[in-house]
């Protein structure tokens, strides 16, 4: 039995190579920028192709959506595909509690009400049933999030959806090519949300995002809101003619033009990234008190970020918390060399902007709910614990492997890891000690 790395010993992953290269920038990747930008084609006002609709018919095309917009960001394709559905002051939307910032955020870009459900204990996503509790005759939309890539609970969600008259936009920032019983995830919902940002799985070099749907008209509601409300007509000079409220969300040409080129590798990539990634969950596997991510029956995961649960009862060591124990395994197995890290440090609704209401003005959009109120409603604070019990466990008892450390180039690393994974489970008594000394 070797000796940990946190006691002195040798670390699992040699300090060499730790290196992880994301993204992988090739001489393709900068003579599609470079050509982008000697092509005088960098603003959206001109008809014809450019690198933006290039990228909107690739990424179409690729995953199987009938229409694609290109924004500046995801968090902007959420607000946008919103905006678009009519989701605006005096709604309420379902967001999961566990998640990124913007998906709670996006309905407030629009005065709308976040509405924080519980999620899945295994997949980490959206439960449906939990999601059906908190309707209201305000509900106007459920934003189901395909955390860490992998597909959310749709069957359960089109469900409730359709039974209570909601719109679904997905928020697949996580999970590009993601599969939900052979559909694409993004165009199961009335609209999907991506984010090309750089450490996305298919990156841009710097900031990006992508809105899909089905729906023609959602579209081009679309389309109008991402430039100020106008319509750009193939053909013909833009007219500045502003016919619906508008942003200014358009994508930046040479982003494009580098997204492009990521895509065009990216089956490769995603090969790659199976392989690897089954291979090291495969091993990890059986250790007890330890359970690995796994994706839905009928789904396909993209592994963008990997969540681990440990028990500490089931490996053997009942009188540790889980908190201590997640604390002894996160500096023990950093020690040896594996990033492992906590991604959110607590549930979305008790992040400050919502836990607080920060919003707009006197109150809003909290305010606009009860628009007879003479005074802002005071903030009760609810009782988290108790209101997201699944959400709160999950982040006291697991910790992530994150998306730059499970580049396609990682199956090596990935063998060490799991060999860091099997030298910690071979010293768990002193584990257990590290855990009693800091809990
Ligand atoms: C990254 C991310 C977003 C936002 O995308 P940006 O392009 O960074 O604005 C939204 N939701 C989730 C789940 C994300 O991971």
């Amino acid at each position: 039995m070797s000796k940990l790395a946190v006691l002195g010993g040798t670390p699992a992953v040699p300090r060499t190579q730790r290196g992880v290269e994301w993204p992988v920038i090739q001489d393709e990747d900068r003579k599609a920028v470079l050509d982008a930008l000697d092509g005088g084609r960098l603003v959206s006002d001109t008809d014809g192709e450019t690198p933006v609709t290039t990228l909107e018919r690739q990424w179409a095309e690729r995953f199987g959506h009938a229409h694609c917009v290109a924004v500046t960001n995801g968090t902007a394709a959420l607000q946008l595909a919103l905006a678009s559905l009519g989701v605006g002051p005096g709604a309420e939307v379902i967001v999961p509690a566990l998640s990124f910032i913007a998906t709670g955020l996006a309905p407030l870009h629009n005065m709308a009400v976040p509405v924080f459900a519980d999620i899945d204990p295994v997949t980490f996503n959206l439960d449906p049933k939990d999601v059906e509790r908190r309707i209201t005759p305000r509900t106007a939309a459920i934003i189901p999030v395909h955390l860490h890539g992998a597909p959310a609970d749709m069957d359960g969600i089109t469900d409730v959806a359709r039974r209570h008259g909601l719109a679904v936009v997905e928020d697949a920032a996580q999970a590009p090519g993601a599969t939900h019983r052979g559909r694409p995830v993004g165009s199961i919902g009335d609209m999907g949300a991506f984010s090309l940002q750089v450490t996305k799985n298919i990156p841009t070099c710097g900031e990006g995002g992508l809105l899909v749907t089905g729906d023609a008209g959602l579209a081009e509601t679309a389309r109008r809101g991402r430039q100020f409300g106008e319509v750009i007509e193939s053909g013909k000079d833009r007219d500045y003619v502003s016919h619906q409220l508008g942003w200014n969300h358009k994508m930046n040409g040479l982003q494009a033009a580098f997204a492009s080129a990521q895509l065009g590798r990216f089956d490769h990539y995603e090969q790659a990234r199976q392989t690897n990634i089954t291979r090291f969950l495969a091993r990890l596997d059986g250790l007890p008190g330890l359970t690995v991510p796994k994706p839905l029956p009928g789904t396909t995961h993209v592994w963008h970020i990997l969540r681990f649960r440990f028990d500490p009862a089931a490996a053997g060591l009942p009188g540790i918390t889980d908190t201590a124990f997640r604390k002894a395994l996160r500096r023990a197995l950093r020690a040896e060399g594996v990033p492992m890290s906590q991604y959110q440090l607590m549930p979305l609704p008790d992040q400050t902007a919502f836990r607080d209401r920060l919003g707009f003005g006197r109150g809003y959009p909290w305010a606009a709910l009860e628009p007879s109120a003479e005074h802002v409603p005071e903030h009760v604070p609810a009782d988290s614990r108790a209101e997201y019990p699944v959400a709160h466990a999950v982040i006291r008892d697991s910790l992530t492997i994150q998306k730059r450390h499970l580049s396609p180039t990682s199956g090596e690393l990935l063998e060490r890891y799991a060999e860091a994974f099997e030298k910690v489970w071979e010293n768990l008594d002193t584990v257990a000690k590290l855990a009693g000394a800091r809990s």
